[in-house]
C-alpha cells in the first residue's frame, strides 16, 4: 500500500468508526430508556439555555447526570470511538507531516520485495553530511524530489546514484521511495540479489504462474533495485533480464532508478553496453557520482 492508499484507508475507517457509533447512539436510544430520558433531558436544557432561558449550571448537571447512564452501561468507547492514533486522530497528517501510522501501514501492508523503508526529504538528517558535502547532498535531495514530484511527467526516468558504500545512496533511494509513493505511484524495491533471484526463477520455470515473478518489476510505476554489482553474473539471466527490464520500463516511460558501488564504466562493463546506453542515456538520465564522506551511520 502506499501512503496516499494508506491515509485513504486510515480516514475511511475513521469514517466508518463514526457512522457505527452514530448507528449504535441510535439503537441505545430506543432501547434504554434511562439513557433516552437523560438524552432529552440534556437537549431540552440546552435548547432553552441557547434561547436564553435556562442555565448552563442546569446543562452541566444534565451532562453529569448522562455521562453517569453512559458509564453505568458501559457503552463510552461504543458512543465514542477513539481513534486508531492517537497522535493525528485519524486523519493520516500531523500539521503538514504524514503520521508515522501512515508510514507504518503503508510498510507492513507492501507487498512482496524487500521491506524497506520509506522516508521523505523532510525527514532526512543532512547533519551528517561534511561541510564540504552538504551543498551537493542539499541539490541532489532538491532534484530527486523534483522528479519524484513530477512522477510519470518527468523526463528524467533513469536515476543512477552511484558511489562507495556509506555514501547514503541507498538512504537517498530511500526518499525517492517514499516522496514517490506519497504522490501516489506505485513502488517496488528489490535488492540486486532478489532481482537475479526472480529473474532466475522466471528463467527456469514452466508453470503458469511464472509471470508473477518479474510483472511486479516490469509494472511498478517506480522500480529501485539496490546495490547492483553485489548479485552473481549468471549466463543467459542476470545481464539479460537487467536489460530486459531497464529497457522495457523505458519503453513504457517508467521511473527506474539504481544504487551502486560501480561507477559508469564498470557498469558497462559487466552488464554490456546496451544496458549502459539505456542506463546512462543524457536525455533521459539522472546520474549522481557521491563521493561523500563515509555517512554510514545513517545508511540502512
Ligand atoms: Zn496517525
Amino acid at each position: 500500500m502506499d501512503y496516499k492508499k494508506a491515509i485513504n484507508f486510515i480516514v475511511s475507517r475513521r469514517r466508518e468508526d463514526l457512522a457505527e457509533a452514530d448507528a449504535f447512539f441510535k439503537r441505545l436510544l430506543s432501547a434504554r430508556p434511562e439513557f433516552r430520558q437523560a438524552e432529552l433531558a440534556l437537549r431540552a436544557a440546552q435548547l432553552d439555555f441557547a434561547k436564553g432561558k435556562g442555565s448552563e449550571k442546569e446543562v452541566k448537571r444534565l451532562e453529569k447526570i448522562r455521562d453517569d447512564v453512559i458509564d453505568k452501561l458501559g457503552v463510552r468507547e461504543k458512543l465514542y470511538p477513539s481513534p486508531h492514533c492517537k497522535k493525528c486522530g485519524d486523519t493520516g497528517r500531523t500539521g503538514k507531516e504524514i503520521c508515522g501510522c501512515v508510514k507504518k501501514l503503508a510498510i507492513e501492508t507492501r507487498g512482496d520485495c524487500v521491506q524497506f523503508p520509506m522516508r521523505l526529504f523532510e525527514d532526512a538528517d543532512f547533519s551528517v553530511f561534511s561541510e564540504r558535502d552538504l551543498p551537493l547532498a542539499l541539490k541532489t535531495a532538491a532534484e530527486l524530489k523534483a522528479i519524484a514530484l513530477k512522477g510519470a511527467e518527468a523526463k528524467r526516468k533513469n536515476i543512477n546514484l552511484l558511489g562507495k558504500t556509506g555514501t547514503g545512496k541507498t538512504y537517498f533511494a530511500s526518499c525517492f521511495a517514499g516522496e514517490s509513493s506519497l504522490a501516489g505511484r506505485t513502488v517496488v524495491f528489490i535488492t540486486a540479489f532478489s532481482f537475479v533471484d526472480r529473474a532466475l526463477k522466471y528463467h527456469t520455470s514452466f508453470t503458469a504462474d511464472k509471470a508473477e515473478q518479474l510483472s511486479p518489476l516490469l509494472d511498478a510505476d517506480v522500480l529501485i533495485i539496490d546495490d547492483l554489482g553485489t548479485e552473481s553474473m549468471l549466463k543467459n539471466v542476470t545481464a539479460e533480464y537487467l536489460y530486459h527490464v531497464i529497457n522495457e520500463r523505458q519503453l513504457n516511460k517508467r521511473t527506474t532508478l539504481i544504487t551502486s558501488n560501480l561507477s559508469i564504466d564498470e557498469i558497462a562493463i559487466r552488464y554490456g553496453e546496451r544496458t549502459a546506453s539505456r542506463l546512462f542515456d543524457k536525455k533521459l538520465c539522472y546520474t549522481r557520482e557521491f563521493d561523500f564522506k563515509d555517512i554510514r551511520k545513517i545508511d540502512i
